[in-house]
């Protein structure tokens, strides 16, 4: 009986004794344990009446336990909605209203207020920090034999929302096949083999930690070292024992804010990769300089999983996402028409492949609007491809400043910034103004102690940049908002600045 899911990724650890989980502490969870925690759990699930095609959201802290519900809603044929442990309560109304999900695993601390919102109706279970609860209780009656539940390529694995970077979040349906043929491509191109040890330091709530890492592992029957959170003490310490590491890109500001961090401390890692925000080029430069290795970025999304990555072999860019992954089809468009456009000019980037989603839940009008007839989904993100085929991110359509009647790239004066002396990193926004419709506004963070001179970098950037395109005004910040997956915030920029000018 066929669960394509279950079949690439879980069947096989049944009967293997190699390790699947370390946690920090050094205890091993095997793949045949990791199969019986799902299968128990997944008995739990089907005995709670769950059904295949329901919804769970789930919105639990990173456990060995957390991570077997996903093995065990795939088992179940339930789909998965992981949930950011950082939702309020009436943040996660809307996400259980809005995927009409029938049951819900959330921290026992979450569960009385929950269990009044939920009201009749619905299976609740709790999963804590430590992997007791409700969900673990009911799981130790249950057997470790399970049924799998017959699914079909088709049929959705998960439901997993956006980050909400720059408005709403929205249900993304991604199906067994879409999971399959991205973590088999990724498996591929990185080299991944059963010897591999992935540092795990990511949240299991958003595709990069969760089906990125997890799905290759899978795939390669390799193993991972699971933290449950960054913790800069705590990878100093294990990096010895891995071979790949998965980050964002404050994982490596971090690491390299660190000065036990050596070229002999991860002299023997095989792999850094890269994602979820832009990598400034020169951590990119000052992690080569540092350790001797070139860390390797790639592009991808909640909708479409990844999409592009450097090469392995060939050059890591700086500064760039790489090629499209096999199988997959990258377009540079006008974003009024719809053209392709030639290679080395600027526009909305578009995706096809089987790693593209099936369309947003309950939003039959925006997939229309953004996952086109042809197979392309329009990503939203702007860039453009170089002479020899690397794709660069320019930044996302939503951030375009248009002044004066003028399009602006906010990456092209963020880049100018960066390179100031005394600056470390920068963001560049439009917001509104009476006589040009938006304007530039420009925010820095200084590097260490050091006090950037403002009327030095407008000086610059007045000999540099069009006067359309140059900040009206540059404010110095502590720090820039980012989200956990460390996005930048613009949309909360742009709303605490919204009346500069007016
Ligand atoms: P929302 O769609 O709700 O506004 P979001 O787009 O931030 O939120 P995600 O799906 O988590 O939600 O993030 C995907 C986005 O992250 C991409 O569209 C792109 O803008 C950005 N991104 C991912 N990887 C990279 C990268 N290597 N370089 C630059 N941007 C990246
Ligand atoms: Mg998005």
């Amino acid at each position: 009986m066929p669960n394509p899911l279950y079949d690439t990724l879980f069947a096989s650890g049944r009967d293997s004794d190699r390790p699947f989980l370390t946690d920090a502490g050094g205890a091993v969870l095997t793949y045949r344990d990791f199969h019986a925690l799902a299968a128990r759990q997944a008995n739990v699930l089907i005995a709670e009446g769950l059904v295949a095609g329901d919804r769970l959201a789930v919105q639990v802290e990173k456990t060995p336990q957390a991570l077997a519900l996903y093995a065990a809603c795939v088992m179940a044929g339930v789909v998965l909605l992981p949930l950011n442990t950082a939702y309020t309560l009436s943040e996660l109304e809307y996400f259980i209203t809005d995927s009409g999900a029938r049951g819900v695993v959330c921290d026992p601390a979450m569960g009385p207020q929950l269990q009044a919102l939920l009201g009749e109706g619905r299976v609740m279970l709790t999963l804590d920090a430590n992997g007791a609860g409700s969900l673990s209780e009911k799981a130790a009656g249950h057997s470790s034999e399970i049924a799998v539940v017959d699914r079909e390529e088709s049929d959705l694995a998960a439901l997993l929302y956006t980050s909400g970077t720059t408005g709403r979040s929205k249900g993304a349906m991604l199906s067994h096949s879409n999971l399959i043929s991205n973590a088999r491509a990724l498996a591929d191109l990185w080299r991944f083999n059963s010897n591999d040890v992935l540092l795990h330091a990511l949240p299991i709530f958003h595709t990069h930690g969760l089906f990125v890492a997890c799905n290759v592992t899978l795939v390669a029957r390799s193993s991972m070292i699971f933290l449950p959170k960054f913790d800069l003490g705590a990878m100093l310490r294990l990096l010895p024992q891995a071979s790949v590491l998965m980050g964002v890109p404050t994982f490596y500001t971090r690491l390299l804010g660190d000065r036990s961090f050596t070229r002999a401390l991860v002299g023997h890692m095989r792999l850094f990769v890269s994602g979820s925000a832009p990598l400034l080029a020169e951590t990119h430069i000052e992690f080569e300089e540092r350790t001797g290795h070139r860390i390797l970025e790639r592009y991808g999304m909640t909708e479409t999983n990844m999409s592009t990555s450097n090469p392995y072999d060939g050059e890591r860019r700086a500064g760039t996402v790489g090629f499209p992954l096999p199988g997959v089809d990258l377009l540079i468009t006008d974003p009024d028409t719809g053209a392709p456009l030639k290679q080395g000019e600027t526009g909305m980037i578009e995706v096809r492949g089987p790693n593209v989603f099936q369309g947003y839940w309950g939003m039959p009008e925006k997939t229309r609007a953004e996952l086109r007839e042809n197979g392309f989904f329009i990503t939203g993100d702007l860039g453009k491809i170089d002479d020899d085929g690397y794709v660069h991110i320019v930044g996302r359509a939503k951030d375009l400043i248009i002044s004066g009647g003028l399009n602006i790239y906010p990456r092209e004066i963020e880049l100018l910034l960066d390179e100031q002396p005394g600056v470390l990193e920068s963001a560049v926004v439009g917001v509104p103004h009476p006589d040009f419709g938006e304007a530039v506004l420009g925010f820095i963070v200084a590097r260490g102690d050091a006090r950037p001179d403002i009327a030095a970098i407008s000086d610059v950037a007045a000999s540099q940049l069009a006067r359309f395109k140059q900040p009206r005004d540059l404010i110095i910040l502590d720090q820039l908002p980012r989200n956990t997956m460390g996005k930048v915030q613009k949309a909360a920029l742009r709303a605490a600045y919204k009346n500069r000018f007016v």
